[in-house]
């Protein structure tokens, strides 16, 4: 007996189908070919900035104990089934499947796994650390899938990882409006929270467990728990056939894309946490998106927080010069630009004081003064008095900030992120063991 590692990934478009389910199907197809699994199937989300990836950016591993004698056979079944039910004629869709034979996985292709969370990594590079490690790779139309699918074997173990559990819809409703009461979202999300997360926005009012795109997934319940997933679905009422459920593991939510860097070390689509101190006005633009500087020794970097970021950009909004804050989130160039990190978390680590400058009342007849523009004094617009800059009133701003770590609600989160309830979770964890 052997262990076989499989990865799959990019078998889906933007219109339909989804890697989870290629998967769910091949898992299926193993056990009824009477193999065992040697670990729960496993989503893995990968580098969210890459500028090719459909939204979630999702591979999948399976790792079965296989018969030496059988492998050619077993190979042959996944690569059969992802031909029949990848999306090979969308463009953009370029299935990739990877195999690897072996008890342990090489650091080697650990490493190339944990670089393609965090980076952009070239099919080149994926061909080279396949042939070092000795795994094989399929590109079943292009080859960017090969990328997704090597990486998801390499990351068999998982620091935090969390737990999807999919459900998914029989095919004749596929593409139609998802039939799953909303208040037992609610119910369910206050039964299990926080054991499980993300199921419901409050602030938008939706439902965070049904996807909108039209694909094969029904709803998915993350989770720190795999027994937790299965109350909490018990809990949902479900308004039309479930056609199969499915619990995978995930480096959902353990913030694994993230690195600590200095400004200047700040690249292009990755993700980033960086220390530094707020250098300007935090301005807001038309469509509601705001921008602030942010500066440390090395260098500025913009930071924005856009509309879909909601009330996150109150926080943002009330950023003063002098503040001292950690950020974390995706790094994005735009034509006519700057670099700009996409906040997604914001830890306020200390205030600075702030002091405004209003103008002055006239000495001459009490009216509240105006400005002449900067530095140019002040004028009275009753008696026509002026008076020099330096009579302005200086006011220190009561901040209406608190230092704390703050995220963007649940709509605008990505996969990778972990969501605070689960940091605070962990530390109460701590706390009880103490
Ligand atoms: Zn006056």
């Amino acid at each position: 007996m052997v262990t076989l590692h499989i990865g799959i990934d990019d078998t889906d478009s933007k219109k339909a189908m989804c890697t989870t389910y290629v998967a769910a199907i091949i898992y299926e197809d193993l056990l009824k070919m009477g193999l065992t699994p040697v670990k729960r199937p496993q989503l893995i989300r990968l580098n969210p900035n890459c500028p090719y990836k459909t939204r979630g950016n999702a591979a999948v591993a399976l790792r079965f104990a296989v018969n030496s004698g059988k492998l050619d056979n077993v190979r042959k079944t996944v690569l059969d089934r992802v031909y029949e039910l990848a999306e090979l004629e969308c463009e953009g869709t370029e299935p990739g499947v990877a195999f690897y034979v072996g008890e342990e996985i090489p650091d080697k292709l650990r490493d190339f796994s944990m670089t393609v969370v965090r980076r952009m990594v070239s099919v080149e590079d994926a061909f080279s650390v396949a042939s070092d490690v000795g795994a094989e790779l399929y590109a079943l139309k292009g080859r960017r899938g090969v990328v997704g699918a090597l990486a998801a074997i390499g990351m068999d173990k998982i620091p935090r990882k969390t737990y999807e559990l999919i459900a998914y819809r029989v095919k004749q409703n596929w593409g139609t409006l998802r039939r799953v009461d909303e208040d037992s979202v609610i119910k369910m999300d206050s039964m299990t929270s926080p054991w499980t997360f993300d199921n419901f926005d409050y602030e938008t009012k939706e439902s965070r467990i049904t996807p909108h795109t039209p694909c094969p997934v029904l709803l998915g319940i993350r989770s720190l728990d795999p027994d937790m997933a299965f109350y909490a679905f018990s809990i949902l009422r479900i308004l039309e056939p479930v056609e199969r459920v499915l619990l995978f593991e995930t480096n959902q939510a353990t913030d694994l894309h993230i690195q600590e860097v200095r400004i200047s070390d700040i690249e292009e689509n990755t993700s980033v946490s960086v220390e530094g101190i707020v250098a300007d006005l935090p301005k807001v633009v038309p469509g509601g998106h705001v921008f602030f500087t942010l500066r440390d020794e090395t260098g500025v970097i913009q930071c924005a927080a856009f509309e879909p970021t909601k009330s996150f950009r109150n926080v943002v909004r009330a950023l003063r010069p002098g503040d001292r804050v950690r950020v974390y989130g995706g790094v994005k160039s735009k034509p006519g630009m700057p670099l700009t990190i996409n906040l997604e978390k914001i830890h306020v680590i200390s205030l600075a004081k702030y002091v405004r400058a209003l103008p002055p009342s006239c000495n001459v007849c009490g009216k509240k003064m105006k400005s002449m523009g900067q530095n140019k004094g002040y004028r009275c617009p009753k008696c026509g008095n002026k008076l020099p800059e330096d009579s302005r009133v200086l006011v220190e701003e009561q901040r209406a900030l608190t230092p704390g770590v703050y995220e963007v609600p649940p709509s605008a989160r990505r996969h990778l992120s972990r969501p605070l309830s689960l940091e605070e979770l962990a530390h109460h964890q701590e706390a009880l063991k103490a």
